[in-house]
């Protein structure tokens, strides 16, 4: 519940509006229980006990880098169902990578936070949750927050929409949109949808592949919603938001890193300022694609930036704790 919806909430109940802004500060700050809400007197904390349940994440499994300090948590969800959420260090700041869904049902090729399908979707609190937990347990303040976790967020337009108005509010975690990035893999619809927000978050879209043919190969969405609508709905989202969507491609070996490939995504691309963002792909044992090779990935950018676009390879954090898409809660999955 946004603050405005608890004030609201404790009216009908007949408390007086201030009480509705401390229960929001304590949410943000990760209790558990009304019972810890030590400025609230006793009695409204058993009243408030016994008529609303504070479904906080508990942790599973924390992995810390020892190359470059990145944190990896499984978190228990109330129903017993696991995600996961990445914390990156940079200089600039300390970065959240969250889960959206209990799984993913986009089926990508490469990943493996698609296998099992999806199971649910998150509520927007626990998405909160992730945010506020993780930086209680690692001791450092969330600056940023990306959406690249498990799941698909735009799959999950209103959850997503309401936890984007919670983390950014002022009483609570109070991160500014220019501050968040949503990455979905290109429902057009719903990017639609979310230009007519005009938020000023960053749009990331998982391109992957500058044809049809390729790209249905790695991704079944791209059935539904080809190439060519996609980079439509990339162009009507800058017309109304202003904002440049930026493009994530994964080198997949053989498959899309090709100079084919590079001439054909120069060919899109030249001229409109887009930027694309290179990942190595995570190399992940169930799914038998594979990284391509440095050789590969430097000619790559090299024909793109002859080409006039602009593209920076991501740095890769965490490789040695598996904190690549969907990598522990599978791992986790399998335990017997
Ligand atoms: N569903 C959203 C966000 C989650 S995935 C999306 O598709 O964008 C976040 C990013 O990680 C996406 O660009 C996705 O394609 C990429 N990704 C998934 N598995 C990967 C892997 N094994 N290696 C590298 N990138 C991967």
């Amino acid at each position: 519940m946004l603050p405005g919806q608890i004030a609201e909430a404790f009216r009908d109940l007949g408390l007086p509006a201030y009480r509705a802004g401390q229960v929001f500060r304590w949410l943000g700050r990760g209790v558990g229980s009304f019972g810890e809400m030590s400025d609230l007197p006793l009695d409204l904390r058993q009243r408030l006990e016994g008529l609303y349940a504070i479904p906080a994440l508990s942790m599973l499994r924390r992995q810390v880098s020892a190359r470059d300090g990145t944190e990896k948590y499984l978190w228990r969800l109330p129903d017993g169902e696991s995600v996961e959420t990445v914390l990156m260090r940079y200089k600039h700041g300390n970065t959240v990578c969250i889960s959206s869904q209990v799984g993913c049902r986009m089926g990508c090729a490469f990943c493996a936070s698609t296998i099992g399908g999806k199971i649910r979707d998150l509520a927007p609190s626990e998405m909160l949750d992730e945010v506020v937990r993780t930086g209680l347990a690692s001791g450092v303040p969330v600056t940023g927050i990306v959406l690249m976790g498990i799941g698909e967020p735009l799959d999950n337009f209103d959850n997503v929409m309401r936890f984007l108005a919670l983390v950014n509010d002022p009483a609570g975690a109070n991160i500014g949109m220019r501050h968040i990035s949503l990455s979905t893999c290109g429902l057009v619809e719903a990017i639609d949808k979310l230009a007519g927000l005009h938020l000023q978050l960053t749009l990331s879209v998982s391109l992957h592949a500058p044809d049809d043919e390729t790209r249905s190969r790695l991704m079944p969405v791209n059935a539904a919603y080809g190439v060519d609508a996609l980079y439509d709905a990339c162009q009507r989202y800058f017309d109304r938001t202003g904002r440049r969507v930026s493009f994530e491609y994964a080198m997949v070996k053989g498959v899309n890193d090709t100079p084919r490939h590079a001439d054909m995504l120069v060919r899109r691309l030249r001229g409109t300022g887009a930027h694309v963002n290179l990942i190595r792909l995570n190399y992940v044992s169930e799914r038998g694609l594979e990284p391509s090779g440095e050789q590969t990935v430097r000619a790559f950018v090299k024909r793109l930036e002859d080409g006039g676009v602009t593209v920076t390879v991501r740095r890769r954090l965490g490789s040695d704790i598996d904190a690549a898409c969907g990598q522990l809660r599978r791992g986790q999955m399998r335990e017997p």
